[in-house]
């Protein structure tokens, strides 16, 4: 039996990095935390939007570098950008209703058997109270105590396991790959380790993941339907010191989040270092700078191997005190990898106030450069830690003040992806929406229309967590769009802590799961009645 574990060790987990020493080690990022360089400002129309620019992959000249859109005026991007497509009433809006149905119970959870809607509806209406969320570790403690270990864990197997995590075995994962290959969604299959604080031994812990990773791969290699791209997805935390990280990111951040400086925290040096070839940096201690050294070739290490397997080698975005640190490594790794094919994507967090302006300027660089550019673009989960770490530590929080903002946030920068992949027909502009929402999911759909955008052409996908909102993936899979689904693989004691660190910082999209709830138990009725 091929059985993977994953030796995560236990991790902090509501406030996985204490910003307190962030604070007295780097008081300078108390005042400029939240100062983009660039300009986004909270008018959303700093950025300079009338540059000449070339596109390095088809050699045009554009007088924009992305769309003029009202941007500068919030009103006007409520009604154009839109809380939801229906705003702009276009021939588009209707096709794409014709041809998603996200109402329908009865197709959407066609493969599900009855025992799995029952979980399924019983489950999310657990993680919809925050009581339950917030306890969650205390409960599984709690509930280890009065059942013991086995008899807990097979109850946790067969109920919370079993929704959002494939299993730890080649045999159970190969099942869920394949049931969810049946109805064309794609499976990105992960290890959930994030965050070395706390082990004893980091370098190993490093490593132990770095085969998690690897074995994932292979996994996919054995499972998947390698005639479709196939994506593997990672955390950086999981191969490299997060203290390492939010010290560069102190760097990186003094100089304007510039990646191509003069200094060498510049994406160019952090590339030579996957070659082993890291020129030491001044910032950082000569211990850290072999740490440093050693986790730039581990991280090289598996995405060689990704890319050797062509899959696609997807980085996550984690904690806002060291997004810029992820995004200088995962752009080096861009620059080393993605000229044939774009075969490194980062992840964007609409929910910073800063990501658009991020966005555009690690855009542009990369066509300068002349390389592939894809990225994930999510809403972000760490909306609670953020906020709750900003209010301990007396800086404003990085990320929107509401909702809305955020959503008008996706909306751009979905706007700016769209305008990007028009610009650079020979396909090495690349986004993933990766979201649940229905709106933000028709809405790139209507664009796609709009734009002549081929489902399957490669340039646009769609991306969803395993056990959740599944009536929108069958149904974007059924349509014929590229959907895969991020799919946890582990034991239950290697994912439960992460699981419980995800449900807590997606309390408000379990919240507003009132409509899949309805359709699980509308669907489950059907098939009784
Ligand atoms: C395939 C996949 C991969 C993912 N990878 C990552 C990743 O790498 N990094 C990462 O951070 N997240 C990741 N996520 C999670 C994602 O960022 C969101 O947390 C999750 O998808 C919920 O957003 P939504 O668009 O699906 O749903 P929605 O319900 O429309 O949005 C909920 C989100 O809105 C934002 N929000 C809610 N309330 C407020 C408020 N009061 N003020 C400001 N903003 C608010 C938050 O970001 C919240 O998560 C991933 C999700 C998927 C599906």
């Amino acid at each position: 039996m091929n059985q993977i574990r994953f030796i995560t060790g236990f991790r902090r987990l509501l406030i996985s990095r204490d910003n307190r020493l962030i604070k007295q080690k780097y008081p300078w990022i108390l005042t400029t935390w939240h100062t983009p360089k660039y300009g986004y400002s909270s008018n959303m129309d700093s950025v300079n939007k009338s540059d000449t620019v070339t596109d390095h992959f088809s050699g045009v000249s554009g007088s924009a570098q992305w769309p003029d859109r009202p941007w500068s005026n919030d009103v006007d991007m409520k009604s154009t950008l839109g809380l939801g497509y229906e705003d702009e009433a276009t021939q588009e809006s209707t096709n794409v209703n014709a041809e998603l149905d996200f109402e329908n119970a009865e197709k959407a959870f066609a493969n599900k058997s009855n025992l799995e809607l029952l979980r399924a509806m019983l489950i999310l209406r657990i993680c919809s109270y925050n009581v339950f969320v917030n306890n969650a570790l205390k409960l599984w403690k709690m509930g280890q105590g009065i059942l013991g270990k086995r008899l807990f864990s097979s109850v946790m197997k067969a109920t919370f396991y079993s929704q959002f995590v494939s299993g730890e075995t080649s045999e159970d994962i190969g099942k869920t790959v394949a049931r969810l290959s049946s109805a064309q969604i794609g499976s990105m299959l992960h290890i959930t380790a994030e965050d070395s604080s706390g082990c004893s031994d980091k370098e190993q812990w490093y490593n132990t993941n770095a085969d998690g990773v690897l074995e994932c791969i292979n996994l996919q290699t054995i499972h998947c339907d390698t005639s479709q791209q196939v994506i593997s997805q990672i955390k950086l935390s999981s191969f490299i010191d997060t203290e390492l990280l939010d010290k560069l990111e102190v760097v990186i951040k003094k100089n304007g989040r510039n990646f191509v400086n003069d200094s060498l925290v510049n994406y160019k040096n952090f590339a030579q270092g996957l070659d082993g070839n890291l020129q030491p940096i001044p910032e950082l201690t000569a211990a850290e700078n072999e740490s440093l050294a050693a986790a730039l070739q581990r991280i090289n290490k598996v995405a060689q191997k990704s890319v050797d397997c062509d899959f696609v080698f997807l980085v996550d975005a984690e904690y806002y005190s060291n997004c810029s640190t992820m995004a200088m490594i995962t752009f080096a790794m861009m620059s080393k990898f993605n000229h044939k094919k774009t075969y490194v994507w980062g992840t964007y967090q609409a929910l910073l106030k800063e990501t658009f302006n991020n966005l555009c300027m690690d855009g542009e660089l990369a066509k300068k450069e002349n390389f592939g550019f894809g990225f994930k673009l999510v809403r972000g989960a760490y909306l609670e830690t953020e906020k709750a770490l900003a209010l301990k530590n007396g800086f404003q929080a990085p990320t929107n003040d509401s909702y809305e903002e955020t959503n008008l946030s996706y909306s751009k920068c979905m706007d700016y992806a769209f305008d990007q992949i028009r610009k650079s027909p020979n396909g090495k502009y690349i986004t993933m929406f990766a979201t649940h929402n229905e709106k933000s999911v028709k809405r790139v759909v209507a664009m796609m229309k709009k734009e002549g955008i081929e489902k399957k052409s490669g340039k646009v996908y769609f991306g969803q967590l395993m056990g959740m909102c599944d009536h929108v993936s069958y149904s974007l899979g059924k349509a014929g769009y590229l959907i895969h689904k991020s799919v946890p693989c582990g034991s239950i004691e290697d994912v439960m802590p992460n699981m419980s660190r995800r449900a807590i910082e997606n309390k408000s999209v379990f919240a507003r799961l009132d409509k899949e709830k309805k359709m699980l138990s509308q669907a489950l009725r059907k098939r009784i009645f």
